[in-house]
């Protein structure tokens, strides 16, 4: 009957609506901090669609105080089990130090020793000096990936049931891979390859010399 099919709409549609007051959590209970580049498609990553997932992104995709404030709301308050983290090659965020970035702002006549961090909260200062630590720039994609797991792991505002894990996006081939293990590295040499060699130590193949 057709009014069963409405019916069926219309219960899902209010579902969907009343999603926070019927106390539904998202699809795949999941809470994804990751970069705001535009080079990473957080759903495509991660294959998931429309309602599957609480998504958080900032410069980085690092813990920043909001990020573990959104972290703890989800987890502790709307159902969320999982969270995963998504940090990507040739990141902003590398690019500069974060005493050359207040330096530059001191240029413009900022003083970056007297900003409200959330104007919406005045009582939330930064002391003296900090300002480039907080603009959190990092050296190492990898280290960095694996810093924000253990962060979020360590925070005491997200329950320890929470199932936590950290993924590079690589935006050069637009794919996902795990921190420091980069396959470009075990595929580009005859020696990351380990390629057999005879008696005499010259490798069986020898790229060098094969395009001599
Ligand atoms: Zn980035």
């Amino acid at each position: 009957m057709l009014h069963q099919q409405i019916d069926q709409k219309i219960s899902e549609k209010e579902a969907w609506a009343l999603r926070r007051q019927l106390g539904i959590p998202n699809n795949k209970r999941l809470w994804v901090l990751a970069c705001m580049d535009e080079r990473l498609p957080v759903e495509k990553a991660l294959g998931i669609g429309e309602g599957d997932a609480h998504i958080f992104r900032n410069a980085g995709g690092l813990v920043t105080d909001d990020a573990i404030r959104s972290a703890m709301l989800t987890t502790q308050f709307f159902g969320t089990k999982e969270i995963i983290v998504i940090n990507h090659t040739e990141c902003g965020m590398m690019t500069a130090s974060g005493d050359f970035l207040s330096e530059v702002l001191r240029n413009q006549g900022i003083d970056v020793d007297q900003v409200n961090v959330d104007p919406a909260l005045p009582e939330l200062k930064l002391p003296k000096g900090v300002f480039s630590k907080w603009i959190k720039t990092f050296t190492d994609v990898d280290e960095s990936c694996t810093q924000q797991v253990e962060l979020l792991r360590n925070s005491f505002l997200i329950p320890q049931d929470v199932v936590i894990h950290g993924y590079i996006w690589e935006v050069e081939n637009m794919s996902l891979r795990r921190p420091y293990k980069r396959l470009s590295e075990k595929v580009n040499t005859a020696s990351a390859m380990n390629t057999k060699t005879t008696k005499h130590t010259q490798p069986v193949l020898e790229i060098g010399s094969l395009i001599e």
